[in-house]
């Protein structure tokens, strides 16, 4: 071939799904892929799907659908086009995809996409090639590193697995099936890959995971290192000036975790903490593990830890048999805490779950009326919480350049967006920026002194 082959990966669903698609991207660049931002003239099309919403695999084969079309219009021109499947569908369906959508060649689970060049090999030899297996070897062992020109192409900011799977099983989610137990990586392995995206300019890191709190990766001494043990040894990094975790439990809210927020500068005062409901009742319905006022607790001890700690959580509202009652002590849980925002959602019920199996589903309107009435007191407190921030000077990390000539786009520690005119040899720096102006869905603001030009050059500066 007198081309590299090109490779386009559409990512559905959460910042777990965003990093798999690098790395599935990163693995197949030794075998000669380069990554397109287009579908069509793709050598290779990976849909890399999420299970978390309604009806999720009816918008995958709609999906598939379209790229079907592309692939015909290829196979006119002469042109083979390979269309994969990937992540929690893919696992979660199977040989079923398939079955319903000749077009698609390889389905590949989300604990197999480093065997990708593999299984490519299987589809250009003309098998359709289906691998929901979960393995015995550890998938991250056989990742390729993420090459430097496609870190910088990524930005300053970078997602990085510590950990995969649930073991929490609550009884509205699927992510315990398809993503399967609890396991952590090592924490040499991840150190290892944070000072490879430092040296290529990456300034925060998110360590991501369905549980991240849960993390428990051998350290050097073969014993299992907490997360705030392992958000502790990442702070030392050099060039790392920031960072975050998600999506954490709140029973698994250690106190050294806790204490970390206090000790650790570089960890953002910004915890996404689901809690989806207010009501003891329904928080035992959902099997969550954790009553209100656990919750409650946690939420004052982090404060305690480092005052200027904000929240945001995720909300379900019309879980079976919620109750008007329930439902406002969902209400006043928010009130209480004072979130700077949320997430909220309707409940809808996932097929192989348990709570699709239970009584007393609310109907339709009044879920919709409840949500409508959750999501009034969380924009209030998401407009407030954004308010109090004029007049005020706060740390911006500078991330690129903006719309208008001159100007640059940072976040705040609570990762607002912020606009304001800076010299692009700023981008990778930490700013004192004084807010002037609060937006629909950005902070405007100036440079409050002239800052010191960052240690490390970041991609485009
Ligand atoms: S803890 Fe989170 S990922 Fe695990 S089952 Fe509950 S909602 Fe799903």
């Amino acid at each position: 071939m007198s081309r590299p082959y090109r490779v386009h990966v559409k990512s559905f669903g959460c910042q777990m799904n965003v990093y798999d698609s690098h790395r599935m991207a990163d693995t197949l660049a030794p075998a000669g892929y380069a990554e397109t931002p287009e579908a069509a003239g793709a050598d290779l099309v990976i849909l890399n799907t999420c299970h978390i919403r309604e009806k999720a695999a009816d918008k995958v084969y709609s999906e598939i659908g379209r790229v079907r079309v592309m692939k015909e219009e290829a196979a006119a021109q002469g042109r083979r086009m390979v269309i994969a499947v990937a992540g929690c569908v893919a696992q979660a369906e199977g040989e079923e995809i398939i079955r319903r959508a000749a077009a698609v060649d390889l389905v590949v689970g989300s604990q197999n996409y480093h065997r990708l060049p593999d299984l490519l090999a299987r589809v250009q030899a003309g098998e359709q090639v289906v691998d929901t297996e979960f393995p015995v070897d550890d998938k991250f062992d056989a990742l390729a590193a993420p090459r430097t020109d496609a870190i910088r192409e990524r930005g300053i900011s970078a997602f990085v697995t510590v950990q995969e799977g649930c073991d929490k099983f609550c009884t509205f989610c699927v992510v315990p099936y398809t993503r399967g137990a609890e396991v952590s990586r090592p924490v040499g392995k991840i150190v290892a890959e944070v000072e490879h995206l430092a040296e290529a300019g990456v300034r925060e890191v998110t360590l991501i995971g369905q549980n991240v709190n849960a993390y428990h990766g051998q350290d050097a001494d073969g014993r299992p290192a907490t997360l705030g043990k392992l958000l502790r040894r990442l702070s030392d990094v050099p060039g790392i000036v920031r960072l975050r975790y998600m999506t954490s439990h709140p029973r698994d809210m250690a106190d050294d975790l806790i204490a970390a927020h206090g000790d650790l500068p570089a960890l953002m005062p910004y915890v996404h903490l689901p809690v989806q409901s207010g009501s003891d009742r329904v928080l035992a319905a959902m099997n969550r593990r954790h009553t209100r006022q656990e919750y409650l607790d946690v939420i004052a001890r982090l404060r305690k830890s480092r005052i200027d700690l904000a929240f945001t959580s995720d909300f379900i509202v019309g879980f079976p048999d919620e109750t008007e009652d329930d439902f406002r002590a969902t209400l006043t849980l928010v009130e209480e805490v004072g979130f700077a925002t949320a997430y909220s959602f309707i409940y809808s019920p996932r097929p192989g779950t348990p709570a699709a199996e239970m009584d007393g589903q609310v109907p339709p309107q009044e879920k919709s009326e409840r949500l409508q009435r959750l999501q009034a007191v969380i924009t209030r407190q998401w407009r407030a919480f954004n308010a109090q921030s004029i007049g005020r000077t706060i740390d911006v990390l500078l991330e690129k350049p903006g719309k208008l000539s001159g100007q640059l786009v940072g976040r705040t520690p609570y990762l607002q967006t912020v606009q304001m005119m800076a010299p692009r040899l700023l981008i990778g720096s930490v700013v004192p920026v004084m807010i002037t102006e609060v937006g629909t869905n950005t902070l405007f603001g100036a440079l409050a002194e002239q800052p010191i030009a960052p240690e490390f050059a970041a991609a485009g500066a």
